[in-house]
């Protein structure tokens, strides 16, 4: 069976885990964490990126620095992971989702505007498969309502929209390094980037369980103590360190991705062509990543047949989401402003081939003729 999935691990992060391992600091913050927020700092040109234990903690991270409150509003679209909206429910925020866009599946820019009230505090834009939502509209709209942006940039890292890295552009980005993910620190992992000045010192103490510890060790105040809400939001350095190692190999890494992600669009074009499938459409300006390789059938019951085709022939082949707004915590914490044209429609046609960093050509032409084989 082709797996769906190997994460990335090649080797070169063995030294830097068995340094780790062999250092008198492993705890949060070691040398690796140092190193790798260093690393990120320059790619993304942001005030300050702090390793998180996953992305999920660092959007949690997000919503208490801006101090979501009950009742606040948080628009995001429906179809992305539990941890999206998880993290603004659990401060008390109520999810309004807004529809998708069918090309890219990220949310619908133009229908954000009408799902704003006077009780809504965040955009939470979702870069689905790597491929940036329409930021300019998106920043655009935040701004003439005084809203923060915080993209849910997970699948993201190394894509840009017209030159700036995702997860750059708003107020913060968070991106995750659990094992299905380009990218891993040893199997969970995530980053908060933030972007504005405002939150970097108080983003520091939530991170260190609401204390001023990270000061301390500057040197700025001669003793920590309790100063605000908090929790254990850091990895260990061996997180780090194992990060680390695929830093260094990092823009290798994608480029391989990209020539995989290439040669399945090649050889699935002539069924595109002949009207069976939906490729992957990527708008102007955005470079993506390969997070993904998804395309799209026509309905539910061709996915689930197809499905079960391929891994009939040895290709595990899955799908996601169920969208948000018609799960059953959903009914309780979130509503759906406006119609639910493309996002449940659209998520039933999804089908995501095996892509990960070492994926050979044979394996590819393999996914693809089976793929071939099931229309012909
Ligand atoms: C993977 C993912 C997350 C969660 O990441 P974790 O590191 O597992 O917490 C959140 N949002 C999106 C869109 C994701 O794909």
């Amino acid at each position: 069976m082709i797996p769906f999935n190997k994460p990335l691990y090649t080797g070169v992060e063995d030294q830097f885990v068995l340094a780790s391992m062999r250092s008198s600091k492993i705890s949060g913050d070691g040398e690796y964490s140092r190193k790798c927020q260093e690393w990120f700092q320059i790619k993304l040109g942001c005030v300050k990126a702090l390793l998180t234990p996953s992305c999920t903690h660092a959007l949690e991270m997000a919503a208490i620095l801006i101090k979501i409150q009950p009742g606040d509003e948080v628009i995001m679209p429906s179809y992305t992971f539990v941890s999206t909206a998880n993290a603004f429910v659990l401060r008390g925020a109520k999810i309004v989702f807004v529809d998708v866009r069918a090309d890219t599946m990220n949310i619908n820019e133009e229908l954000i505007e009408a799902a704003i009230t006077n009780k809504t505090k965040a955009i939470v834009p979702v870069h689905y498969a790597g491929v940036a939502c329409n930021m300019d509209v998106i920043m655009e709209v935040a701004n003439k309502y005084g809203l923060y942006v915080i993209e849910d940039a997970a699948q993201a890292m190394m894509s840009t929209y017209n030159g700036k890295s995702l997860g750059s552009i708003g107020h913060f980005g968070t991106y995750s390094f659990h094992e299905t993910k380009n990218y891993t620190s040893g199997g969970e992992g995530g980053l908060l980037i933030i972007n504005d000045r405002e939150f970097a010192e108080r983003a520091e103490v939530i991170r260190e369980k609401g204390t001023n510890r990270s000061q301390f060790f500057r040197g700025m105040v001669d003793k920590y103590s309790w100063v605000d809400l908090g929790s254990s939001y850091l990895p260990c350095d061996l997180q780090a360190a194992y990060l680390w190692g695929q830093l260094s190999i990092a823009d290798d890494v994608n480029e391989t991705r990209l020539e995989a992600w290439s040669k399945y669009r090649r050889l699935l074009q002539p069924l595109a062509d002949e009207g069976y499938i939906e490729l992957p459409f990527i708008p102007e300006g955005c470079k993506q990543n390969a997070h993904m390789f998804y395309f799209k059938v026509k309905d539910l019951v061709e996915r689930t047949n197809l499905i079960e085709f391929l891994v009939h022939n040895g290709v595990q082949a899955v799908f996601h989401y169920i969208p948000l707004h018609s799960s059953a915590a959903g009914n309780i914490f979130s509503r759906f402003h406006g119609q639910d044209i493309s996002t449940t429609i659209e998520s039933e046609r999804v089908v995501r081939l095996p892509i990960w960093y070492g994926i050979t050509t044979a394996e590819i032409e393999k996914i693809a003729s089976v793929v071939t084989g099931f229309y012909k």
